[in-house]
């Protein structure tokens, strides 16, 4: 046991002297750049991860590439033809078709299940408009719903086209992916912008007591494309064949850094790489796998497709670790949320008493990051987040807008979240009796519904994959 806290000392205390975490991200987002899906430089920012994961002495080290369907910004114009003449700035969201629409415009509330409900057929043939992203203020807890549903919802009602509205101020457009698996280009317009735009369409649209009427023209193009998924080993000395993965995504939106998402998660996970990799080998038990995953802001594709081509590791996969809002805000407020198994609850729990690290454990059955293709074939996984510096700022905070830059990301937040995600990931790979087990197809769909995903996992036909 004592042998335990001599090699965490040295884990703890090589993470807490190094400034490498800050100079990766430094370099990702100042240098390279945006990482969008697919772009020149993503594949820069995999080849550079690659170069430093060798540097750090981890094996098996190579790029897998991804083909997927790729999508590239064209203009976007949005204009209010009625009760006023006006025009507002907005950006065109990823896998928006081009095109062009003009129509009278409807406010869907928050754009939840029971705002369709209500409107019923009035939305049909409109404009809809709703704040863009999970958690609105005032809502029930429990009403959590992603983009994706809400455009589902207005797809569903007959709705012309979509505006999504940042629901925090400060002249930010919102951004997040709109397409279909494999990136089908989404079946109506969608567009951010603002919180101020959305509030002054909704305003100027009530002058002679409404609708008010809007014009948006988009373009963009849609081709085939590859990025690369980055991999790289800690071979464990005791149960080589067995797998902890940690896993972050390091593309971003093509109108921000993507600093702290996910670059702060990635560079998060390339220094706990890096200090894993210097400890002795025998203090490794499973084979600690590193996945830098690509495409995860246009629909996770470097996860789906990993998962996909590597099937035969589910077996031997004990756990993953995803680490997508890792090193966020200052530190010390490091979270982790399990999805899939609620019976690690107390296994955490236990092992933040006795790693006197006081996170937080809770579980969620969510599907918007690249843990998810791991927890529906029955993996256990968790989300290990860190809280951003936005005290007055609502859902994703500067997350998904040209605000996502490197000034917010500290040092000290970086290392804090790589001391935890090197603990997590050596007690994982080091505990005999790890407790984590796999669900079967009946377990993951019972998940699945009380979760309400039947439908959209349903209608991407990934359902099959449940327990596969
Ligand atoms: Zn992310």
């Amino acid at each position: 046991m004592s042998g335990v806290r001599e090699v965490e000392r040295q884990l703890i205390g090589d993470i807490w002297m190094s400034d490498e975490p800050y100079l990766n991200l430094l370099h990702l987002c100042d240098d390279i750049g945006s990482r969008w899906a697919g772009s020149p430089s993503e594949h820069a920012a995999g080849e550079f991860i690659q170069s430093k994961l060798l540097a750090y002495g981890l094996e098996n080290v190579h790029l897998e590439p991804v083909q997927f369907g790729a999508w590239e910004r064209g203009e976007a114009t949005l204009r209010m033809t009625a009760p006023v003449e006006r025009t507002f700035s907005c950006v065109a969201l990823p896998y928006c078709p081009a095109g062009e629409v003009e129509g009278e415009l409807i406010d869907v509330g928050d754009g939840e299940e029971d705002d369709f409900a209500r409107l019923g057929e009035a939305v049909r043939g409109k404009i809809a408009i709703s704040a863009a992203e999970t958690n609105p203020v005032g809502r029930p807890s429990g009403k959590l719903s992603h983009r994706s549903d809400k455009l589902a919802r207005a797809v569903a009602a007959g709705a012309s086209a979509f505006v999504f509205v940042n629901q925090n101020p400060g002249l930010l457009h919102i951004t997040g992916g709109i397409g279909g698996p494999g990136g089908k280009p989404a079946p109506i317009i969608g567009i951010g912008v603002s919180w101020e735009t959305g509030s002054a369409i909704l305003r100027l649209a009530q002058r002679d007591g409404g609708p008010g009427r809007l014009a948006l023209r988009t373009g963009g193009r849609f081709f085939d494309n590859t990025s690369y998924n980055v991999v790289g080993d800690i071979p464990g000395s005791r149960w080589p064949d067995e797998l902890v993965l940690a896993g972050a995504h390091y593309d971003g939106h093509d109108i921000s850094q993507g600093a702290l998402d996910d670059g702060a998660g990635t560079v998060v996970g390339m220094e706990a790489a890096r200090a894993l990799a210097a400890l002795p080998r025998e203090a490794i038990g499973r084979t600690i796998r590193f996945v830098l995953f690509c495409g995860e802001e246009v629909g996770l594709f470097g996860s789906w497709a990993y998962t996909a081509a590597h099937a035969e590791e589910a077996a031997r996969t004990r756990f993953m670790l995803n680490l997508d809002t890792a090193g966020r805000g200052k530190g010390g407020s490091e979270s982790l949320m399990l999805t899939g198994a609620p019976d690690l609850i107390p296994y955490f729990k236990e092992h933040a008493l006795v790693a006197r690290y006081d996170y937080p454990v809770t579980h969620r059955f969510q599907s918007h990051s690249d843990h998810f293709p791991y927890a529906l074939r029955g993996i256990p996984t968790a989300t290990l987040s860190s809280p951003d510096d936005k005290s007055t700022l609502v859902g994703r905070g500067w997350g998904h807008t040209e605000a996502d830059t490197v000034d917010k990301a500290s040092l000290r937040g970086l290392q804090m979240a790589a001391v935890l995600t090197a603990r997590v990931l050596f007690q994982v790979a080091g505990d005999a009796d790890f407790p984590g087990r796999r669900r079967n197809r009946e377990e993951v769909l019972e998940q699945v519904r009380e979760a309400g995903l039947e439908d959209r996992l349903g209608r991407s036909g990934r359902l099959d994959l449940a327990g596969a």
